[in-house]
């Protein structure tokens, strides 16, 4: 069913919506376009799975964490638990999470373990390595938003509690970017892909400027979210 998935790639992919696009008409509003705040202040909840720690997870936080703040968009991200690790003594690095079956294993080893799903009204984020075969056709995946995990994994490790899970990719043989975390928690707000690489909506471009904006600066060319997807943040819930 890998129509169901959505996955962030570092390729364009053609796209129907109008959402990604960078205007270019002299007058458009790039403030209100870019800066968009909610109107009240908004809190959504994370809960972060990982093998270990290292540099591309907490810059994903990071990033993620700041540039919500700019959009009046607090996110609460922290750790809900440790993902067991298999080492493959022969290719000596950890065994990557290589099919559904696989990942639906990972997240009942977690289930057993008392620490999934989190708490209520909590996003499960796991950064997991991927192996070829869960990226599938798109090779070059990066993340991956799954609205059903719940019916993906039932026959093979029965009913999870929780639908929705994101994943990101912390192979670290991947060139990858830090708004990984933050493009997938848009999916699961709603958000559709975007066509260009600037937007958090759009690809990700591993040579593009990897580090969290400071303030909302609306003439920057990189690392934007439309108004529109903004808003999505704002009425999000994870309940
Ligand atoms: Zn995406």
């Amino acid at each position: 069913m890998p129509q169901v998935l959505r996955r962030q790639t570092p390729q364009a992919e053609p796209d129907h919506s109008d959402t990604g696009a960078v205007p270019t008409d002299a007058g458009t509003n790039r403030r209100a376009l870019f800066c968009h705040k909610c109107a009240s202040p908004t809190t959504l909840n994370i809960g972060v799975y990982k093998q270990l720690n290292n540099d591309f997870i907490s810059d994903n936080i990071l990033f993620s964490k700041i540039f919500m703040s700019h959009h009046n968009v607090t996110l609460n991200i922290d750790t809900a638990g440790v993902i067991p690790t298999q080492y493959d003594e022969e290719r000596r690095k950890f065994t990557k999470v290589e099919t559904v079956a696989d990942l639906c294993d990972v997240l009942k080893e977690l289930k057993a373990r008392g620490v999934f799903p989190p708490a209520a009204g909590t996003l499960p984020a796991l950064f997991i390595p991927f192996g070829a075969q869960l990226r599938g056709s798109s090779a070059e995946a990066v993340g991956w938003h799954i609205p059903n995990i719940n019916s993906l994994c039932e026959a093979h490790v029965g009913k999870l509690d929780v639908s929705r899970v994101v994943l990101i990719d912390s192979s670290d043989d991947v060139k990858s970017c830090s708004k990984v975390l933050l493009h997938e928690i848009g999916h699961a707000v709603g958000c559709p892909d975007g066509p260009d690489s600037p937007m958090i909506m759009g690809p990700c471009d591993p040579s593009s400027v990897q580090k969290p904006p400071l303030t909302c600066d609306a003439d920057r060319t990189h690392n934007l979210m439309v108004a529109k997807d903004v808003k999505k943040f704002c009425a999000g819930s994870f309940a």
